[in-house]
Order: C-alpha cells, then sequence, then structure tokens
C-alpha cells in the first residue's frame, strides 16, 4: 500500500496510480506503451504523456457531465485512446466497461443496456456498424465519442461528438479522490457456460494487479510486459493494462490480430521480458512447428504465462523448449479480478497444475456434505474450489443480480464453481467446471483429464470433451477433435484414438465417440464453449442457447 501513496487522504485511484504517480516520481519521460499498428506504424507513448492525456479524457468526461460511478462503455481495438481512456474514466471517478469489438449490436446493445452506460467511447466505423441502429433504444446512453478510424472524421454522426478534439482543447484534470471501494471496471464474463455476468471490481483491485505483478512476471520498471488478451476480456483491463503500468513496466499493445510469425516477430524486436497469452495461442503456435520458434531464439524472454484455460502439461513443455524460459500456468477469473493461483513464482512449477495459491490467498476445496461445504485435506479429493474472500481484487457485485452474487459466497468463502484437486505437494488441478462434469454410471468425469490425455496423441491438435445424455448410464463422454497437419480424419484414426485412451484412461472414462472438426467453438476470449459441443452432441446442430448456466450454489459438488 505504502508505495502506491501520494493521494489525499484515504483515497486511491487506478488512474492516478497507473501513471500520474511515476511522474511524481521522476519517472516522466519512462516508456509506458509501445503501441504497434495494424498498418506497421509504431508509436511510443510516455507516462508523462499517458498522464497528460488521461487527464484530459477525464476534463472531456467531466465536461460531458460524467457523474462519479457512472459507466463509460469502451469499444475500441487495441489502439492508443483505449488506454488514455481507461486511465481517464477512473481518473474522472467514473467505470470502466470495455467490450468485445468483434460483437455484433445485439450483444453491444445488451451489455450497454445492463451496464447503464451513460457515455460510449468507439470508433466512427464501429458506431456505424455495431451501435447506431440500436442507439434510439439505448436511453441512459447520454453521450457518444468517436475516434476516427482513419484520422479525422469527415461527418460527425448526429449525436455523437469527436473525441481527439475535444480532448486536444482541453486542460488536463486531476484524479478525482475515488475511496478505495468505489467501483472502477465493469465485465462481463466469458459466458463459457450460459450467459455472461456483469462483474463489478473496486479501485482497491489495484494492489492485487501490483502484488501479482511483482510476484508472478517479476515486473520491475525495467520490463517490457505484453498481454495478448482483447480488450474486451478482463485478463486485458488487469493484465494488458493495469499491472504493468502499475509496476512501472513498458507494456506492449499490439493492434493486430494474433498470427504466429508476427507474435515471434514482437517478441524479439520489442524485447518483450515477461509475456502473458493463452492455452489457444501456445496450441496455436505448436501447429506452426518448433523450428519457426527456434529462429526467434534469440530474445530478451525471462518467463511466459497463460491463462484462461486448463493448459496441459505437453504445451507447458513445448512452450518451454521453445520459448527457452519458464512457461508458467496461472488460475483466475473474472470475479477474482486478478491472478490467485499460479506455477512459480521462481522454481516452484508442477507442469499441467494450475500451480499454489499466491501468498495472501487462501484457497481451499470444498465438498458438499448433507447440504453443507465441508473442507476437505486429503490428496486428490475432488471438490469445490474456494477462496477466502478477503482478496483485494475480489468482485463487489454483480450487475443487476445481488441473489446470485450473495450465492456465491458462505460463511467467508467465495465458491468459484471450479472443481479441482491438490496433490501431496499442495500444487492445485483442475477437473473441470462444476457445470461441465459428466456423470457417468457410478463415475464423475472431468472432461479436461480426458482431453488432457488425449492431448497427449500426435493427431489431437484441440479437443473438448461433454457429456452426452444416455438412458442406461445418465450421461457419456463425448470428444470432438481438430487434427494436426498431416493427419486425416476417418474412422481408421477415431478407432485408434478410442482405443488409445481406453489404453490410458479405462475404458469407463475414454469417449464413445468421437467427431471431428475444422475449429472448436469458442468464445471471444478463445475459450471452447462445451455448451455449445453438449449441444451439438444432443443433435442441436448450431448450439444455441439451449443449456443456460446454472446459478452458482456453494458445494455443487455433491456426493449423490
Ligand atoms: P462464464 O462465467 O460466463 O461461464 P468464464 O468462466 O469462462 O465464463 P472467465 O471469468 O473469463 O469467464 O473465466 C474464468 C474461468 O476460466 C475459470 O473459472 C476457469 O474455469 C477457467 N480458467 C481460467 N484459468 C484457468 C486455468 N489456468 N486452468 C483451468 N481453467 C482456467
Ligand atoms: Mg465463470
Amino acid at each position: 500500500m505504502a508505495e502506491l501513496a501520494g493521494a489525499p487522504d484515504g483515497a486511491l485511484n487506478i488512474g492516478s496510480v497507473c501513471a500520474d504517480r511515476h511522474v511524481r516520481l521522476g519517472r516522466g519521460a519512462a516508456t509506458a506503451i509501445s503501441w504497434l499498428g495494424r498498418r506497421q506504424e509504431r508509436r511510443d507513448i510516455t507516462y508523462g504523456e499517458l498522464a497528460e492525456q488521461s487527464g484530459r479524457i477525464a476534463r472531456v468526461l467531466a465536461g460531458q457531465g460524467l457523474e462519479p460511478g457512472e459507466t463509460v462503455a469502451v469499444l475500441l481495438g487495441r489502439i492508443p485512446e483505449l488506454y488514455g481512456a481507461a486511465l481517464g474514466i477512473w481518473k474522472a471517478g467514473g467505470v470502466y466497461c470495455p467490450l468485445f469489438a468483434a460483437f455484433g449490436p445485439g450483444p453491444i446493445k445488451a451489455r450497454l443496456e445492463l451496464g447503464k452506460a451513460a457515455i460510449l467511447i468507439t470508433s466512427d466505423e464501429l458506431y456505424a456498424r455495431k451501435v447506431a441502429s440500436s442507439r434510439a433504444a439505448l436511453p441512459h446512453l447520454r453521450q457518444v465519442l468517436l475516434v476516427g478510424e482513419d484520422g479525422a472524421i469527415a461527418v460527425l454522426p448526429q449525436g455523437c461528438a469527436d473525441l481527439r478534439a475535444l480532448v486536444a482543447a482541453a486542460q488536463p484534470m486531476e484524479a478525482v479522490p475515488t475511496t478505495p471501494d468505489a467501483p472502477a471496471f465493469l465485465h462481463f464474463t466469458s459466458g463459457t457456460t450460459g450467459t455472461p455476468k456483469g462483474v463489478l471490481h473496486p479501485h482497491r483491485a489495484v494492489l492485487a494487479h501490483l502484488v501479482t505483478g511483482r510476484k508472478v512476471f517479476g515486473l520491475t520498471e525495467a520490463d517490457v510486459f505484453w498481454c495478448t488478451a482483447d480488450p474486451g476480456w478482463v485478463t486485458s483491463t488487469s493484465y494488458g493494462i493495469i499491472a504493468p503500468l502499475v509496476c512501472g513496466a513498458a507494456l506492449v499493445a499490439d493492434e493486430a490480430e494474433l498470427e504466429p510469425r508476427r507474435w515471434y516477430g514482437i517478441l524479439h524486436d520489442e524485447k518483450v521480458t515477461a509475456w502473458y497469452t493463452t492455452p489457444t495461442a501456445i496450441r496455436t503456435m505448436m501447429r506452426y512447428g518448433a523450428a519457426l520458434a527456434r529462429s526467434y531464439r534469440e530474445n530478451s524472454l525471462r518467463v511466459a504465462a497463460s491463462v484462461g484455460e486448463p493448459l496441459n502439461a505437453e504445451a507447458v513443455m513445448w512452450g518451454q523448449k521453445a520459448l527457452g524460459v519458464p512457461f508458467l500456468d496461472t488460475w483466475w477469473q473474472t470475479e477474482t479480478g486478478a491472478i490467485t493461483i499460479a506455477n512459480g513464482p521462481g522454481t516452484d512449477r508442477r507442469p499441467g497444475s494450475m500451480g499454489r495459491p499466491l501468498p495472501g490467498v487462501e484457497a481451499v476445496i470444498m465438498r458438499c456434505e448433507a447440504g453443507t461445504p465441508k473442507q476437505v485435506d486429503g490428496i486428490d479429493v475432488v471438490g469445490e474450489l474456494a477462496i477466502r474472500t478477503c482478496w483485494p481484487s475480489m468482485f463487489s457485485g454483480a450487475l443487476g443480480e445481488e441473489t446470485r452474487y450473495g450465492d456465491c459466497f458462505r460463511d467467508g468463502w467465495y465458491f468459484t464453481g471450479d472443481l479441482v484437486k491438490r496433490d501431496k505437494d499442495g500444487f492445485i488441478w483442475f477437473v473441470g467446471r462444476a457445470d461441465d462434469m459428466i456423470k457417468c454410471g457410478g463415475l464423475q468425469i472431468g472432461p479436461f483429464e480426458v482431453e488432457g490425455s488425449l492431448m497427449d496423441h500426435p493427431a489431437v491438435a484441440e479437443i473438448g470433451v461433454v457429456g452426452k445424455p444416455d438412458m442406461l448410464v445418465r450421461e457419456v463422454p463425448v470428444a470432438f477433435v481438430s487434427l494436426n497437419p498431416g493427419f486425416e480424419a476417418g474412422d481408421a484414426l477415431r478407432a485408434e484414438l478410442i482405443s488409445y485412451a481406453r489404453q490410458e484412461l479405462g475404458a469407463g472414462m475414454a469417449p464413445r465417440e468421437i467427431h471431428f472438426v475444422e475449429e472448436l467453438p469458442k468464445t471471444n476470449s478463445g475459450k471452447i464453449m462445451r455448451r455449445v459441443l453438449k449441444a451439438k452432441a444432443m443433435g442441436e446442430p448450431d448450439g444455441g442457447d439451449i443449456l443456460s448456466t446454472l446459478p452458482p450454489c456453494p458445494g455443487r459438488y455433491d456426493d449423490e
């Protein structure tokens, strides 16, 4: 906390500690952001420039009548204004609510409505394609501030203002003194298991970003940090913006879509020292082969890490060999706001596991006995992961769903909805989401265990396993598989994979059916959507929304 001092009595403002604090400490000339444009442009932004730019945006927002606690939605790609806007919103006391640019008009409208966004910051092009048609049906949305995709905006649409013009004319504003509990950001969960939830976090969450930035990634002012997450995902807010800036590192912001050759080039050319990405990214790199990785082996990297989905041991080992640095899996959720369980720091790692709770995080495994959750201590006993609620970035609300929010907590514990087990050394292993468990006869099958085992087969590039309803045993495991280059889908490979799984896992856990697919359905944050696969397994072609999320309920993992 002392490290973040400098604000007026008791106040804590993320925008101020991420930019102005560094200027006060004499680091105004240090690089805060290295922005790489889609068309090979680049711009380096110093902490001094970021402090000024965000102060101007804060002034513009205040001038538009933004009241502290009001939501400002941001629908932008990774362009310089994204970072100025996030920090400017915090400085003005607003709630930063980023949206995926890949969303269509419907999901954008739904989130603007649910978040009661008072102001939207977006580009002229995204506005025309995705928002203009629903504007009249959004009474809360008082103002739209546009950034021209190609510089100046030729004709301003009605009811919109030009953000760059307003910013150029504004005087920087000091951050309003927000309290640590004041709401700071609002994210909608990935929607992996059903309807996305609006999750709110307070300004004090920045303490967790500081601690995890330092402890997990070892970030100092000498580091160059690159987080590949899309701005609409919480990972981008927490680690694509806040953590590197609060630690005083330089962050890399790449506007382009991710592509392995470009990624290796950025790691090399930008002298990235710490890299945060996803299992999908690393599996894509595996598909491109080790030779490509080797051609960029000369780099400054010291650590790489992944989040969002289970990272199988094979991918960890491949990543370590290809990049020549430790590759860490980290576990957290939109709700926990920052990493809570991680492999590392240092040598404290076990490939294939999520790692151990970070210092300051109390994590236990709970099982339900006669309707009451009880802590289990046994080795390899599966139960629901629960976390003590004092973690500073723990969510402070779920929009419009007070009951659902309250249902996640019991006796000072937050129930995560994820099933895990602990090994004899205290490493935690992901088993599956409570909602995804496959109940097959007397067996509870964790999809990840089946997936992890089949991933070791050379033909399998990606795999999703779900339960298909069965009259006799309730559910049977069914696998959807995409193949590595050089393997051909067909009955012979299907039989080989089933027999491989039977040998590795036993007949009870092995998939009964294997479906070959080009690509697995993913959320915008890149996660495999098992509910869509499940719908497919049940004969629904597009998966639709036939399965909605079960409301969170402590101790869902029951000994039925
Ligand atoms: P929704 O809650 O809407 O279904 P979601 O849970 O995918 O979506 P996020 O908050 O983005 O939304 O993701 C958090 C979840 O991602 C975790 O609860 C866990 O299931 C999964 N996850 C994150 N990191 C890991 C990891 N390292 N290993 C295994 N699973 C992980
Ligand atoms: Mg979730």
